[in-house]
């Protein structure tokens, strides 16, 4: 064996190989991969070999659609046949909400250029003959799926990679990991050590244990899956003789199935809600290339369903049942990507759709691995959405909530009660005693809005029993004041005698005066978005950020891997060791004063003005901005004060009006004031031009921050894109995200967030659009939930368009 490469590649299956083949695609040819046993040993080798482009998630979709186009090639590069069926396929809904999900999906794809079609029970049974239109209200055709042979995808992979110089070792276990001083990793194992500049943990059922022995707990856990094989079906022979066709691929969302052809016969496979983990602690190391032992019982009530659904099942004999574990993230997308504090290991982990995902998951990481950027929107599969609060149990927990519900509906509406409440802050019990009903954002609970006794929301994909008590909070707001906890935003202390040069590199904005505040984009080197914050300059060479609390470790990892060598920066995530009130309206400086010695009138306290204040006896910063777009202000405390000010507030506000609100509200107080957010409309895939905010770039300042070329380089260009903000013509459901955006009847963008305005009483969407029909006024619509909805660009804010209410 070698004793150096550039880049090592733990793990044979799908991942590891695609991984493999991509770097090597990229160029970086001295690339070894080690396997443990022989390559697809983990769960690859007794995968269905199903693969679809369909997925929540639209960036998701856009890699999934990348591997399936991507077959051909590694087939022909290698000459491995990889047994592929492209054979289409139809999801199926039984119920009306279903369809309206169906519909969405649709939708998705239309911006994403996919070819999906929604049509009728009686259609879907001419393309899957097996079914009984009866069960069904509505379906949808996809003719990018199929179904291919699992180790012949991952040898071609392998090969392909190989023939472009990569090395592949196999029965060669990696027993540790040990970084040098240098950042480089020496690579143990059985056979003996190598020496890299870059690790990849493609371990798939053993990345847990490739994670621990670099102190890593990946969240990630194994569950049980089992499908199910038939003997020939005469049925299934019959319609490959009548149409010269194989029986396509179908999901039974209600029956929580998926089926296809094999040989004469069909596969039936289920994610069953009595899941089961496997080796929830630990894996084994020489867990053998073999099967679990079937449990039908467990998968039965699915079963059942799908002999009422597909009738032709219940004369059909089993033949097999395939019992084999595979892993998981607590919400089902990958892991991948590099680890904060971690120089050069990268993952590639937690992939359940090897077949779907893997090629988009092999090219994303080889980008980032040699280019330092994805190249893609990876945020979804990003490994940094989870902090270390997303412990061994917790992720036990949400994995087989995942699970059991990987066919059923999650509504816009709908949060998920797994592995919750876990994080909270010191009001939590108030929020709850005043009705709130709570969320969760980086594991932190937050209230979303605040019921009436016996009132909860009803999800669905429409407006619902929220609606009217969030326009309450959002009418108490712009008439007179709210309070909402914020301590889910992220806040960062940074200190030391670098700190104003390091943010001046790092951010693009020009730094405040002490006592300041502003908005602050953040660039990668492409020029793109990956964060805003809000700067402040505390005196002493101290700065305070707050950002999306979503992003803590996201940022984090970006921070740490561009502070100085020197130690001349300290940059300290406060997560819920700081947490915050805001109180927000045009009475809020009246109930501010009421708390506070200090002046803070208009001129006293400006806006965007930030300093230390006692509120009551509470030691406080306190700064002057809102979210909502309103007078308003922002209040952070350590968390022993937090209950003594919440109550305070109360008190002093009651006579004000004063009303709790929640996320929701301040979503509709937002958008009406054209305000993007962090994961919607800001992401790394946009330039600050194409996003709107060109006025926080600063090319003029001396500093040559990072982005800063490519962002002279949009500006002079203008970019692709505009953010634009339309008023829809909706009736019952408004835009949430994701919906196409048409100009003149054609698809021309995406919807990023949207929602009821209620202060203004419109609903509202924002998206990106092309630029060159950005400016339009006319000839715009919006698709929600099937409907093609006429839409009014919407240029100036609806609320407070010269901004006097939040300035004056
Ligand atoms: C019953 C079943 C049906 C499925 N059906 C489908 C389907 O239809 N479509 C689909 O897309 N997906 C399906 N899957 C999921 C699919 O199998 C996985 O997504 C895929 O196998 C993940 O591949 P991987 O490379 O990440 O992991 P693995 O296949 O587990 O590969 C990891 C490899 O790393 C090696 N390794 C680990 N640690 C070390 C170490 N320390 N040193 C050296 N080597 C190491 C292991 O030996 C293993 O070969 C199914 C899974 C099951 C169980």
């Amino acid at each position: 064996m070698q004793s150096h490469a550039q880049a090592v590649v733990i793990g044979g299956g799908v991942v590891g190989c695609s991984v493999l083949y991509h770097l090597t695609k990229a160029g970086w040819t001295d690339v070894v991969l080690l396997e443990r046993s022989e390559l697809t040993s983990g769960s690859t080798w007794h995968a269905a070999g199903g693969m679809h482009t369909i997925n929540g998630d639209p960036n998701v979709a856009k890699l999934q659609q990348y591997t399936i186009e991507l077959y051909d090639e590694i087939e022909e590069l290698s000459e491995q046949s990889i047994g592929l069926h492209l054979t289409g396929g139809v999801f199926l809904a039984a119920t009306n909400e279903r369809f309206d999900w169906l519909k969405s999906m649709h939708a998705k794809g239309l911006y994403l250029g996919m070819d999906t079609e929604i049509i009728s029970p009686k259609e879907a049974a001419e393309i899957f003959p097996l079914l009984d239109p009866d069960k069904f209200v509505g379906a949808m055709s996809d003719p990018l799926e199929g179904h291919l042979d699992p180790s012949g995808t991952t040898w071609a992979y392998a090969k392909a990679a190989q023939k472009k110089g990569a090395v592949i070792h196999q029965q060669t276990r990696v027993t540790d990991l040990q970084q040098n001083q240098d950042g480089s990793w020496r690579v143990i194992t059985e056979q003996g050590e190598i020496h890299t500049e870059h690790v990849v943990n493609a371990g798939g059922l053993w990345a847990r244990e490739v994670g621990r022995m670099v102190g890593l707990e990946l969240p990630v856990l194994a569950m049980e899956h089992m499908y199910l094989l038939t003997e020939d079906m005469p049925e299934v022979v019959a319609f490959n003789e009548s149409s010269g066709l194989e029986v396509p691929h179908c999901v039974d969302f209600d029956g929580e199935l998926y089926l296809r052809q094999e040989r004469k016969g069909m596969l039936m496979g289920t994610y069953e809600k009595a899941c089961k983990p496997w080796s929830p602690k630990e894996t084994p190391w020489d867990f053998p290339q073999e099967l679990l032992p079937a449990d039908i019982d467990r998968i039965a009530p699915s079963l059942e369903v799908g002999f009422e659904h597909f009738p032709a099942f219940q004369n059909a004999g089993i033949k097999q049942v395939i019992n084999g574990p595979f892993t998981f993230a607590p919400d089902g997308n990958p892991l991948i990507g590099p680890i904060k504090g971690l120089r050069g290991y990268w993952c590639a982990c937690g992939v359940m759709a090897g077949f779907s995902q893997g090629g988009g998951v092999g090219f994303a990481l080889s980008n980032w691995m040699i280019e330092g950027d994805p190249g893609f929107d990876v945020w979804a599969m990003d490994v940094s959405r989870y902090g270390d609060w997303a412990s061994l149990a917790y992720t036990n927990k949400k994995v087989q909530e995942n699970y059991s519900r990987r066919f059923s509906i999650r509504f816009p509406n709908e949060e998920l009660p797994a592995g919750r409440p876990l994080r909270t802050t010191p009001v939590y019990d108030r929020l709850l005693a005043a009705g709130a009903q709570m969320g969760e954002a980086y594991g932190l609970e937050q209230a979303l809005w605040f019921a009436p006794t016996g009132v909860v929301d009803d999800f669905s994909w429409r407006r619902s029993t929220d609606f009217e008590h969030v326009a309450g909070e959002v009418n108490a707001v712009r008439a007179a004041v709210g309070m909402m906890e914020i301590s889910s935003f992220a806040k960062y202390t940074i200190r030391g005698s670098g700190a104003s040069d390091w943010l001046d590199r790092l951010l693009t904005c020009r730094l405040p005066a002490e006592g300041r505040m502003t908005l602050a984009p953040m660039l990668n080197y492409a020029g793109k978005l990956i964060g805003d914050f809000s700067l402040a300059n505390l005196g002493d060479g101290e700065y305070f950020i707050a950002g999306s609390g979503l992003a803590e470790n996201y940022h984090m990892r970006w921070f740490t891997q561009n502070l100085p060598e020197d130690g001349s920066v300290e940059i300290i995530a406060r997560g819920a060791g700081l947490v915050g009130l805001s109180i927000a309206g045009p009475k809020s400086r009246e109930l501010l004063q009421r708390l506070v010695d200090e002046d803070v009138g208009n001129q006293g306290f400006r806006f965007l003005d930030i300093r230390k204040l006692d509120v009551g006896m509470a030691p406080c910063l306190v700064g002057r901005v809102s979210f909502t777009g309103d007078l308003g202000y922002e209040i952070w405390m350590k968390p022993e004060f937090q209950r003594y000010v919440f109550d305070l507030i109360q008190s002093q506000g009651e006579d004000l009006g004063l009303r709790l609100f929640g996320s929701r509200a301040l979503n509709s107080l937002r958008i009406e004031k054209n305000f993007g957010s962090w994961a919607k409309e800001y992401r790394p895939v946009y330039g600050p031009y194409e996003a709107g905010m060109g006025r926080f770039v600063a090319l003029k300042k001396e500093a040559d921050f990072i982005g800063k070329a490519a962002a002279a380089v949009e500006k002079e260009s203008g970019g692709k894109l505009r953010l634009r903000v339309f008023v829809v013509e909706a009736k019952d459901a408004d835009a949430i995200g994701d919906e196409p955006i048409r100009y003149e009847g054609e698809v021309k963008g995406w919807v990023t967030s949207g929602g009821y305005a209620h202060a203004s009483r419109v609903s509202v969407a924002m998206g990106y659009v092309a630029k060159e029909i950005a400016d339009k006024q006319y000839g715009w619509s919006i698709d929600i939930l099937g409907e093609t909805l006429p839409a009014t660009p919407q240029t100036e804010p609806l609320f407070d368009p010269s901004a006097e209410r939040m300035r004056g």
